[in-house]
């Protein structure tokens, strides 16, 4: 999860791996290092905390002078935030120096081994175990560097991207993956390493995808791929298409706040993609017939993705009368799921490189399944790996807590939905086109949300010391709920649930107390009622209720705050529903004083089990 940078060139290498860093951050910012070859060997410099203590300890890298070195800002797994902990890490005669993304699972009878072989360590990391055991492999069998990675990998358990130092190869950096992203970048009379395209993006756009269990020697001139028995792989290099400034923030305060008025644009620009002629079309991401055909399917994801199936099952339900299962990526993949006939795997990240998502694709896979992913990073490892991927078209999302791609992927799956209603012959005509216009008007009613701002920026204001906070709702209003307490507890802090309505006085309403925030989700005609009524009931047990309506839902004007999103489809109610929820987390975040776009102990794209 955390962010890896590398370089080998002509220019100075530290300002380029602090750059790199940056655009990096948001995926690990407990530590920071970097190190770079100079005259007399490798040379290391780490900071614990924000990376500008690294920029000010190194003088915005000033303080080296080397052309080729790796860096990392870290997201802690095995051993505290501190210093001796923080990347990158080096053996202790400063052969080998390594930066590492994952977990080596079985670095605990791998460090037996090597504390036997008269191995010290001075951190609690898994990654020092990785640089003692190359740095075995490299004295012991003389083999030269990409030998002793390979027998690195061949004993690794786990996930991890690593770039390699060895202080004998001055010409060379080194870097191998398994289960964890890694990308080689093609400068003129340069190269770069990167875990993530933006931290590379203003250098180049030319990157060759390093796959699973494969290694590369890097020097200025250019790379060379190989395979765990060491020998060569050709790759042909690829052009991203990103845009450099999405990794801006553009004039506004925080990425958070930049990602969620970006929402009416993602919306539009997926549906831009996939809507062609007046009919969903997937044929740019190959998605044939028979796939769009399932008896059932299962979504798999985590955290925001996951909600994004919890509002997808009630939709093709609906819809297409096909049973939805969703499930948690990580509680799938160790299930021992029953995988029936014709069963689609519907994997969703915005990363890409989510962990267990990715397991749950490949568990899919060796059972049959057909898969299918919903992910905004071209060339990651879950689009590469499953059947087929349809790509939202959300751009680069910076803000560690998710929100326009949670929009992107609701739009991605109500298209899903329209085409196995429409396949299993249970719309078309009028209909069919009735939901696509309802799905075309998304973007403005969004604006339209994000115009009335200013209520949701007050309402927080003046409610910024919340204790404990209930959302409620039921079906897809509950689904909403979900995402909104998941929001409002990862950037603020403030501890929050999700309820399903009628599920709160088999125990939960014991916790309301006089003043507790209780938000009830009113889109869905059908339950509205029996929500108002639970939300009487805490309302007499003294809760402050906020009501989230979508207008035209048929309730009576409820008593105290409520806040409207303007009709629509109920199917696609969540759309809007999940934008004053998304607002009143960053404000209540923002007043607190937090760090809205990196909130303490997470990090974006969680590529560790
Ligand atoms: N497991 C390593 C550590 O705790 C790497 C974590 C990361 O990916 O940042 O240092």
């Amino acid at each position: 999860m955390c962010g890896i940078v590398g370089y080998i060139g002509k220019k100075q290498a530290a300002p380029i791996l602090l750059g790199g860093l940056k655009k990096l951050e948001y995926r690990g910012y407990d530590s920071a290092g970097i190190a770079v070859r100079e005259e007399d060997g490798v040379r290391v410099v780490k900071a614990q905390g924000r990376l500008s203590n690294l920029i000010e300890k190194t003088e915005g890298g000033a303080v080296f002078t080397g052309t080729a070195g790796i860096g990392h800002t870290r997201w802690a797994t095995h051993g505290v935030p501190s210093e001796c902990n923080a990347h990158p890490h080096c053996s202790f005669d400063g052969e080998v120096t390594v930066v590492h993304n994952g977990i080596l699972e079985n670095y605990r009878e791998l460090k037996e081994k090597l504390l036997r072989g008269g191995y010290v360590f001075r951190s609690e990391t898994d990654t020092e175990v990785i640089v003692a055991l190359i740095d075995y492999y490299y004295k012991k069998y003389k083999g030269g560097p990409l030998d002793a990675i390979a027998r690195f990998m061949q004993r690794a358990r786990g996930a991890y991207a690593i770039a390699v130092l060895f202080r004998d190869r001055k010409e060379d950096i080194y870097v191998a993956r398994k289960d964890s992203p890694m990308i080689v970048g093609v400068g003129e009379g340069e190269m770069f390493v990167a875990s993530d395209v933006p931290a590379i993006l203003n250098h180049t756009r030319k990157v060759y995808y390093l796959d699973n269990l494969e290694m590369a020697r890097l020097c200025a001139e250019g790379a060379e791929f190989y395979n765990i028995d060491r020998e060569r792989v050709e790759k042909t290099p690829v052009t991203v298409d990103m845009d450099p400034s999405a990794a801006e923030k553009d004039g506004w305060e925080h990425f958070m706040i930049k990602e969620i008025h970006e929402q009416p644009r993602a919306v539009a620009d997926t549906l831009r993609r996939y809507v062609r002629d007046g009919r969903v079309d997937f044929s740019e991401a190959g998605v044939g017939e028979e796939m769009l055909k399932p008896s059932r399917v299962v979504i798999v994801g985590c955290g925001s993705a996951y909600h994004v199936g919890a509002v997808l099952q009630y939709v093709i339900e609906g819809l297409a009368r096909i049973p939805v299962r969703v499930e948690l990526a990580s509680e799938f993949r160790y299930r021992n799921f029953i995988f029936e006939e014709n069963t689609l795997v519907l994997a969703i990240s915005q990363s890409g490189e989510t962990a267990d998502t990715l397991a749950a694709v490949r568990e899919a896979k060796a059972h049959g399944a057909k898969t299918l992913a919903v992910v905004n990073v071209q060339g990651s490892s879950i689009a590469r790996e499953a059947d087929n991927t349809v790509f939202t078209v959300a751009g680069a999302e910076i803000a560690v807590a998710t929100t326009k791609a949670y929009s992107a992927q609701l739009i991605v799956g109500y298209l899903l939905a329209l085409e196995f209603a429409r396949l299993g012959g249970r719309l078309g005509g009028e209909e069919y086109a009735r939901l696509l216009d309802g799905l075309a008007s998304i973007p403005e009613k969004m604006q339209s949300v994000l115009s009335h701002k200013e209520e949701l920026q007050k309402f927080a204001a003046e409610h910024m010391n919340l204790h404990d906070v209930f959302m409620i709702g039921r079906g897809i209003d509950y689904a909403v709920c979900m995402e909104g307490a998941l929001k409002l507890k990862e950037v603020s802090y403030v501890h929050t649930e999700a309820y399903a309505a009628g599920e709160l006085k088999h125990g939960t309403i014991s916790l309301i107390e006089e003043g507790t925030l209780v938000v009830g989700v009113l889109s869905q005609s059908a339950v509205c009622e029996k929500t108002l009524g639970n939300l009487e009931e805490v309302r007499s047990r003294g809760a402050n209720v906020v009501c989230l309506v979508r207008e035209g839902c048929a309730v009576g004007a409820p008593a105290g705050t409520v806040w409207t999103v303007p009709p629509i489809e109920e199917y696609f109610a969540a759309s809007l529903l999940v934008l004053p929820l998304q607002l009143l987390s960053y404000y209540v975040s923002v007043q607190l004083g937090h760090d809205v776009d990196k909130p303490r102990n997470l990090a974006k794209s969680v590529t560790v089990e």
